[in-house]
């Protein structure tokens, strides 16, 4: 489908944006003559060693081309056939993956709950254990993936992280994170990267920056080294090793070292701030969530969305009716303010 009249810099998702300067300007330098494939290339020892610097812990890094990817390999890694993995049921790994969690680890159940805000909760995940699981008739549980920032534009606080992963010990469960947006949710907290991840009990972290400016890929952090244990062999037997493995880890130095993602994740997150700002006023216009990271979801009546469709912005409605606003590391003020105007007039006409 070819969408046409989409503004250049649209708020229909995070990924239509561009890669950023410090990215493009990585893949020219790692461009520069020969380099052994297949990882074993300084520039994804630089990368891998970044990641583990701003973890400040020595994790296993895996780089992938996807955040599909990056999710069902960590999901098939840990789960047996058997065994069960809870997540939103706003979760992309549970509707934006095409089952590739439950294909890749051969049968694993992806268990999808509700929650508000987007947000999983302690009392929610116990009472779906201790109500399903009481003998081998259900999926053993085994893993809960926790989604950060959320897909609803929300961001789980240090405690409600801490409150999850203690029951998941209790529970005897393995903690995933999925961190497409992980810059936008640490921006919010103002925490170390440290804190959201494995301080706060996450074993294994998808870890993307696609959408905050990297031209494409994603890497698989295990902060449990154990966990890590033989996925070497199911990142190649699923395609997943890059053979010039340095144009997808090469972006990542640049991106971290040069504070980047950081300073992109608070531009968008910005931006967001200033276009909630803009449409709170309106009449007849309110949020469906609290606006914490780069994204601002708003309930519509469909004749405003055909109407801002209209005027030539992509209007995506998300499960559950809300439509989606997301800002990028590279939306400008005045792109945000020609949405608000549009919104503004729109709602003014009779
Ligand atoms: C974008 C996104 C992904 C990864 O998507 P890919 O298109 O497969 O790279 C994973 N999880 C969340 C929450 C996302 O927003």
């Amino acid at each position: 489908m070819v969408i046409r009249n989409s503004r250049i810099r649209g708020f229909a998702s995070d990924t239509n944006a561009g890669i950023c300067p410090e990215a493009w300007e990585a893949l020219d330098r790692a461009n520069r003559g020969h380099a052994p494939a297949y990882g074993f290339d300084s520039h994804t020892q630089e990368a891998r060693a970044a990641i583990q610097d701003i973890f400040g812990t020595d994790c296993q890094v895996y780089f992938v081309f996807t955040g599909s990817a990056a999710n069902s390999l960590a999901v098939a890694h840990l789960c047996r056939s058997y065994e069960l993995a809870i997540c939103h049921e706003t979760a992309h790994l549970d509707l934006g993956e095409c089952g590739g969690p439950e294909f890749f680890s051969g049968g694993s159940k992806v268990l999808p709950l509700p929650g508000e805000h987007g947000r999983l909760d302690a009392a929610g995940i116990r009472n779906a254990v201790e109500t399903r699981t009481r003998d081998f008739q259900y999926p053993a549980p085994r893993l809960v993936s926790l989604t950060q920032a959320t897909e609803a534009g929300t961001v789980y606080s240090l405690e409600q992280l801490r409150e999850i992963s203690h029951l998941c010990r209790e529970l005897g469960l393995r903690v995933h994170m999925d961190g497409a947006r992980l810059a936008n949710a640490l921006v919010h907290l103002g925490c170390e990267p440290a804190d959201t991840t494995w301080r706060a009990g996450v074993d294994v972290l998808s870890f993307g920056c696609t959408k905050n400016g990297l031209p494409q890929g994603e890497a698989v952090v295990f902060f449990d080294r154990e966990l890590a244990s033989g996925f070497e062999y199911r990142w190649k037997q699923s395609g997943q090793v890059a053979s010039k493995m340095r144009f997808l880890s090469a972006p990542w130095t640049a991106l971290l070292k040069s504070g980047a993602w950081l300073r992109n994740a608070r531009h968008a997150n910005a931006c967001a701030a200033r276009l909630e700002q803009g449409l709170r006023p309106l009449e007849g216009i309110s949020l469906s969530c609290p606006r914490e990271a780069n994204g601002v979801f708003v309930r519509l009546r469909p004749a405003l969305a055909a109407a801002l469709r209209q005027r030539g912005w992509t209007v995506g409605v998300m499960p559950g009716g809300a439509a989606r606003f997301m800002c990028s590391w590279d939306t400008r003020d005045e792109d945000v303010d020609a949405l608000i105007r549009d919104f503004r007039e729109l709602v003014a006409e009779p």
